[in-house]
Parts: C-alpha cells; structure tokens; sequence
C-alpha cells in the first residue's frame, strides 16, 4: 500500500498529483514520511459559556441557524453560522466564503477553533478552523476518535501547491485509516528497541494521542519521531558501510612496500622535524599504503598545522615504488602555491613534479599531457583541470584531494579512475564537525593531525566597527615598520559581481594613495589572468609588496610567514570557516599576529555570532561545530555535490546525537551476513536514489 502512486488514491487525482511530485512526493509514503511542520493544540473543549475574547478555544455544539450576509461593502458577503451546547451560543463569521453555505446545515454537530474577538457587540469566532462531525458524538466519548482538523492535537502541514495544509490532513488521515498495522519495516526489532514500530510511528507522527507535549512534538522529539529520524538514518549508514565494505574487497596490483631507501629520500626533502601529531597521521597513512585494499582515507588537522608536508611524504612513499601521484588543489592560486612548494622540497630529489591548471597554453598543455601519459612527471599538481578526460596516467597509484569540501564526490571518484585503484588521501581545509564527517565522508578513515607545529604565534582577533578604521590602520602601519607584511581582505560575494569588483578595486586605490603611499599595495582579485596572479603573490611572498589587498582568493592555503596582520573589511558578511581559513593566513611566522574583523552595520544576528566566536576561539574544531550550528549542515558544504545526502524527516544538527546511534547501530547489524541479508538487498535497489547520492555498488 504504501508504494502506490498518490495519484490513483481517491482524492487526490492527477493535478495535485501533479503538485505532490513537484516537491518530490509521489507514493502514499512519500506523503506519510513528511513530517508535520508543527502541531496546535486544538484539543479540551470549552463551555461556549465560559469563552473569552483574546483566547484561542475549542467549542463542539449544533448548528442553530446559518446564512449568507451581505454587509454595506460593495461585494463584500459574509458567511455566519451560531453554534450553541448546552451552556450558551457563539456566532462565527467567515468572510467571503459564501460557499461555507452548503457545508454547514441546521443541527449538525460542529467542532469549531480560533481566536474569540468581540466585534460588533458580541463575542465571536472569525475565520475558525471548523469541522462537521460525521460519527456521533455521544457526551463522554472523546472528541478525537471523530474529528480530525479540531478537538485534538492537530498536525499543520507545509502548503504544497494548491494543496492546503487542511486538504493533506484530510487525505493523511483517510490513509492511515487504511493502513495496516503491519506494514514492513526496514529497521529489525532487534535494533529498534523500545522505539514504537512502523506504523505506530507514523500514526503518532500525523495524529498524535491525546495528551502528548505539543512542545516535544514540535521540536521532533517524541518517540514516534525520533523512531523515524533513526530509521532514515539508519538505512543512510547501513548504506555507507556497504559502500565502505565493497571498497575493502579491491585489491591493488601492487601494494607498497617501505624500505630503506624510501626512508632515506624523505627523511631528504624534510625541512623540518615533523610534530607527534603529524608522525601519527603519516604512520596511519603509509600503514594504509602497505596493505593490498586501496587507502580512503581523510586528513583532518586545523589550519596551519602541516597537512601538505604529510601528504607530500605519502608521495614521496608511491613515488619510490614506482607509482606517479595527482595532487589536486581547488583554486589555482592554491595549485600555483603547492606547486611550487613541492618543487622546491623536491629539487633535491630524482622526481619531476608537473603542474596542470586550466590557464596553461594549449601547447604547454600538450606537452604536460604527455609527460604524465608517458611517466615522465612522477607527481603532477593541478585543479579540477586534473579529472578531465585527456589526463592519462602511466600508473596513477596515489591521489591526493586537498580542501576536500570545495569538491564532490564524483570528482574524487573520477580522479580516482584514472589509476588502477589508487590510494586516495583527502584533505580538509578547516575541520569538520563530527555528524558531517560521519555523513559526507562516513566511508572513509579518519586521521587526525593534533596540534600545530612549534613556534607558533597565537594570533590575538579583535572585532572594530567601520568607526575605529583610523585606529586599526595605525596598528597596521606598525607593523609595517617593523618590516611585516599585512593582507586586506575584501568580501566579493561572487568574483564575477562588477560593482563589489568595484568597491575591492576602489578599496585598493584609497590604500595606496591615501592610506599607505609610502609602502607598495598589490591588488589581488579572482578575475584577474592567471600569470598576473602569480606574479602578485610572488611579490608578495618575496616582501616586494607590503600590503596585499585582496578578495577572498587568498582564502585557502597561501602561505606568507612574514605577514602578521588580517585586516578583514565586512567581516559581517563572511561565513565563520572562512574567516577562520583568513586568519590562519597570518601567525605562521616567529613574530605575533593579529586579526583584524573590521565590521558594518547593519550586523545580522547570524553575522553577530559569527563575530563572536572567532573572537571567542582559534580552535578549529570548535569553529566548525558552531559554524554548523549557525549555518546549518548544507550551507556548511555550500553545494549540494557535497556527498550530503538528501534527508526527508533527519537535520543533520538537530538530531546528530541519533545519527552516531544508527551509525553504531547500522555497523553492528551488518556484521552478521545471513541476518543482514534482506537489509542489504533493500538497500542496494534504493540506496542511491533515496539518498541522491552515488550508489552503495
Ligand atoms: P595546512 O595544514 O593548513 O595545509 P600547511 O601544510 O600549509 O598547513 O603548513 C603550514 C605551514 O607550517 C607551512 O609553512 C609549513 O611549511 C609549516 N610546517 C608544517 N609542518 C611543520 C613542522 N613540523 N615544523 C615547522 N613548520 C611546519
Ligand atoms: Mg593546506
């Protein structure tokens, strides 16, 4: 029953069918597994006797007399009926809806709800919620056994099309009196617990009992929710260990092996001594590259603590057996930077590092192309230019993905194609917050890099309005005497937007002809060619340039050790991983740092908690999980290519507490084969579809 079309239920018919499946419901139980948007209490009745103007009441009564009447505005008609029990009467009007006339008739019983008014000398109802009573309403018989859209708890749904919320409650209703109490379910008993079963839940869902805490109901938090929420869940990570099992059941053609020698050639291109927490990422990392399934695993460590170094030894690992490796940045200044860094660190060495960006000349390109197809660039650095179909590798054995978020899924997977099952290593600019990490990436492994590397400066952040401009350019200038360097960011909401390209470029000339003649400003912004570009961080790097005014291009990744000072202009307007990625810019050097929010008003409550946190912490794992709470989990990722999955009753926030339950729950379940058996076929056939996202296998 619950896999029929809407369509053919009687009721509904192919219009609003038509409307159901434009917000994607189309079966009975797509519409049954949409949650409520909240609840009313409609239910205790009231005495007519005892109503009062400014109360929200319930009253059933007969229907005395009821009319149309026509008032002294032109057009304007009036439908009224009187109710009485056996306390009193009340009138209700409803104005211009003439047609009430032919639902309401003389001694019906009625259930009517809405807000009492004194109008016209006399208390009254006004567009109340009504009902006619269809069963009979004998005097201690409780009201919600007969009535649906009053007299009870009462379920307001979100208007879908044409479709009024009191249309879906109507029609919900009809269904789940049709439903039987023993439709299948695909969470076992076992794991459910004491949670209510399928249909219970359901039913408690649209029609709560008498009695229940309207306030727990709108939150989603009685039973029969979170039931429901779990079981979304549940099958959501059930599908992801699938996912993560099959993965396990590859093999590649030659696992690596670690020897003298590779030890040798990376303890060569070591600038540094590596942190505890770094040597424990890498050990995690090459343990994983010695065994025969291929490595998925993420790399997770705040800004600045030292992700590149580690994957660049990883590389060094593949590289030393023989296998080349893609190292895939997603900016092209940030590529150009890594690039350029690896070369150097590998000057020293036997291997040539290549870089493949979208701007490189056809020709130079070419050439590229072929050094990669014939094995002559061991390590090659790139963008997404890196997943285009020309790209061929002689033997691809290790992908590197850096700030993973900015990329989908299916990027990572077609990199990946492009070896013969190749180890992945996926890198996150700023951390992830626990319920994301289990979604987007719950099919990977995790290492974390702790700490940052010695000798860093804590950066102190302060907050100033547009008001104190003067004093902070002081404070930069300061810094600029003792031979620092400061960036100055300026907020684009999208690169290609003319007039915020304008307030950047106006921004830059005011710094260097008004604020700082005597020093040399640089403009950066993402519209401007790839070699100007280049040339301007280049400048800036070697301390050609003093003050770096730029867009948000510099957000990931640019590395300045000298520079001391982010100045951020509408700090208001950004997202909080990202200031968080703009001040990890600076405090990379022996000298202290400082952060600069510069903000506007009006300042959004959103924008105003964002301002404060990064005033609060410089930790990035407590950044990200306030990030998430304010932003919430889709606009975390930005893009809806996230590996996110789509959720119908679940929020990624609201409920992360169930989704680590399924996430325990689903793994436990699916380690006995023969009982798993039916979980796993349901799965494979709906898995991927449910969820939006690339399939279980
Ligand atoms: P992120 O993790 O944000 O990508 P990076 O890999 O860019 O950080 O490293 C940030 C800076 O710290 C770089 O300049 C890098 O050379 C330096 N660094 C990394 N590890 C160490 C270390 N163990 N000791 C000293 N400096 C380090
Ligand atoms: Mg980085």
């Amino acid at each position: 029953m619950l896999s029929q079309p809407l369509q053919f239920i009687k009721g509904v018919g192919p219009r609003r069918a038509a409307e159901f499946a434009r917000v994607g419901v189309v079966t009975v139980e797509d519409l049954l597994l949409r949650f409520p948007r909240r609840y009313e209490n409609r239910a205790g009745l009231t005495p007519i006797a005892s109503l009062r103007p400014g109360h929200t009441a319930t009253v059933v009564g007969e229907v005395l007399s009821s009319g149309v009447r026509t008032t002294r505005r032109p057009g304007f008609r009036l439908f009224e009926v009187v109710v009485r029990d056996g306390s009193g009467a009340i009138r209700a009007v409803f104005p211009n809806q003439a047609f009430l006339k032919d639902v309401f008739r003389p001694h019906q019983q009625v259930v009517l709800y809405g807000l009492l008014e004194y109008r016209s000398g006399g208390l009254q109802f006004t567009n109340a919620e009504y009902e006619i009573v269809r069963g009979e309403l004998v005097d201690d018989a409780p009201v919600d056994d007969v009535t649906v859209h009053t007299g009870r708890i009462v379920p307001i749904y979100e208007k879908i099309g044409a479709v009024t919320t009191r249309m879906q409650r109507s029609l919900i209703f009809q269904l789940l009196s049709e439903m039987p109490d023993d439709i299948a379910d695909p969470v076992p008993a076992v794991v459910r617990g004491a949670l209510p079963s399928r249909a219970e839940a359901v039913r408690a869902v649209h029609f709560p009992k008498a009695g229940t805490d309207v306030e727990a109901l709108n939150a989603c938090a009685t039973d029969a929710h979170r039931r429901l929420i779990f079981e979304e869940f549940f099958l959501f990570q059930a599908g992801l260990v699938l996912r993560k099992r099959r993965q396990a059941e590859e093999k590649k053609p030659r696992p690596v092996v670690v020897d003298d020698r590779a030890r040798e050639a990376a303890r060569r291109v070591l600038p540094f001594k590596l942190t505890d927490g770094q040597k424990v990422a890498l050990r995690e990392i090459v343990t994983d590259m010695q065994r025969p399934e291929p490595m998925h695993r993420l790399l997770q460590g705040d800004v600045g603590a030292g992700k590149t170094i580690v994957a660049l030894l990883a590389a060094i690992v593949a590289m030393e057996n023989g296998l080349q490796v893609a190292f895939m940045a997603p900016t092209e200044i940030l590529a150009d930077q890594h690039y350029l860094t690896i070369r150097r660190l590998l000057d020293r060495s036997r291997f040539r590092v290549a870089s493949l960006t979208g701007s490189l000349t056809a020709a130079k390109k070419r050439a590229a192309l072929a050094e990669i197809a014939s094995g002559t660039t061991h390590l090659v650095v790139g963008t997404h230019a890196l997943v285009e179909g020309a790209v061929e590798f002689r033997d691809l054995g290790l992908v590197i993905i850096d700030e993973q978020h900015r990329f989908g899924v299916l990027q990572r997977a077609t990199l990946r194609e492009k070896g013969q099952k190749p180890d992945v290593l996926v890198m996150t600019a700023t951390p992830i917050p626990r319920t994301l990490a289990l979604t987007a990436f719950g099919d990977l492994d995790v290492s974390v890099i702790r700490g940052l590397p010695p000798g860093r400066q804590p950066i102190k952040t302060l907050a100033r309005p547009e008001t104190r401009r003067d004093e902070v350019y002081t404070m930069v200038r300061r810094e600029l005497e003792q031979g620092r360097q400061a960036y100055v960011i300026y907020p684009l909401v999208d690169e290609s937007e003319k007039v915020d390209l304008k307030a950047a470029t106006a921004m830059f000339d005011t710094l260097q002809q008004d604020v700082f003649p005597e020093y040399r400003v640089a403009l950066l912004h993402g519209r401007m060619k790839a070699d100007e570009k280049e040339q301007v961080m280049a400048a800036f790097a070697r301390g050609d340039v003093h003050v770096l005014a730029a867009t948000t291009v510099v957000e990931v990744g640019v590395d300045v050790a000298n520079a001391t000072v982010m100045l951020i202009e509408h700090a208001e307007r950004f997202g909080l991983s990202q200031l968080h990625q703009l001040r990890g810019r600076v405090g990379r050097g022996a000298h202290p740092s400082t952060c600069v929010l510069l903000y506007q008003y009006p300042v959004t409550e959103q924008g105003k908690a964002r301002i404060d946190a990064l005033t609060e912490t410089t930790d990035g794992f407590v950044i990200a999980e306030r990030d998430l709470e304010i932003r919430g989990p889709g606009d975390f990722f930005g893009t809806r290519q996230s590996g996110l999955p789509t959720l119908r009753v679940g929020d990624l926030v609201r409920d992360h507490v169930l989704m680590e339950d399924a996430r325990r729950a689903a793994v436990s379940w699916l380690d006995d084969t023969t009982r798993a058996r039916p979980l796993v076929d349901y799965l494979s056939s709906h898995w991927a579809e449910r969820f939006g996202l690339v399939g279980v296998g």
